[in-house]
């Protein structure tokens, strides 16, 4: 099967930088899957794990939003962070879902921009948790 070069970088780092054969992510407007030779585009990314393949394995990382850019010769996925599920802190994201549900259940906040925040947090803490899940598969 036909490869590309999906480069996953981040403000920090270059998370992922490998030939694979396909790759599924959570755009804005729906899921989305790309293989070689896909038309190039850009699209948002949405809080969500992304999946890719290469031969027999299957690699699932944690991607909190930003772009993805299919150019002609290989894939960009700028991401505001990322993790591959092997550098996941799992306690550190369960500890991080908690403080986030806390803060969207007190009913003392009602400030939208800390309700959006608190929202994010969760969905980052939350897509942590189901990446790691699937490492231990
Ligand atoms: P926390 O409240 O635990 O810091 P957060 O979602 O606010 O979580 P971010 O601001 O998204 O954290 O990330 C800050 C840095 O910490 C990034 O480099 C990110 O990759 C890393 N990071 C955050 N949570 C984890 C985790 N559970 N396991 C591994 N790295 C993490």
């Amino acid at each position: 099967m036909n490869t590309f070069l999906l480069e996953i970088v981040t403000p920090e780092r270059i998370v992922f930088s490998e030939q694979v054969e396909s790759l599924s992510v959570r755009g804005e407007e729906g899921e989305l899957g790309i293989l070689a030779g896909h038309v190039p585009l850009v699209t948002p990314l949405k809080v969500a794990p992304i999946s890719v393949k290469s031969g027999n394995t299957r690699a699932t990382l944690a991607v909190h939003g930003g772009f993805l850019e299919v150019q002609k010769d290989k894939v960009i996925l700028l991401a505001e962070g990322a993790e591959r599920s092997t550098d996941i802190d799992v306690e550190r994201a369960k500890a991080a879902r908690e403080r986030a549900e806390r803060r969207l259940n007190s009913q003392g906040n009602r400030d939208l921009v800390d309700h959006r925040r608190a929202e994010l947090a969760l969905q980052r803490a939350v897509t942590r948790i189901n990446v790691s899940s699937h490492s231990k598969e």
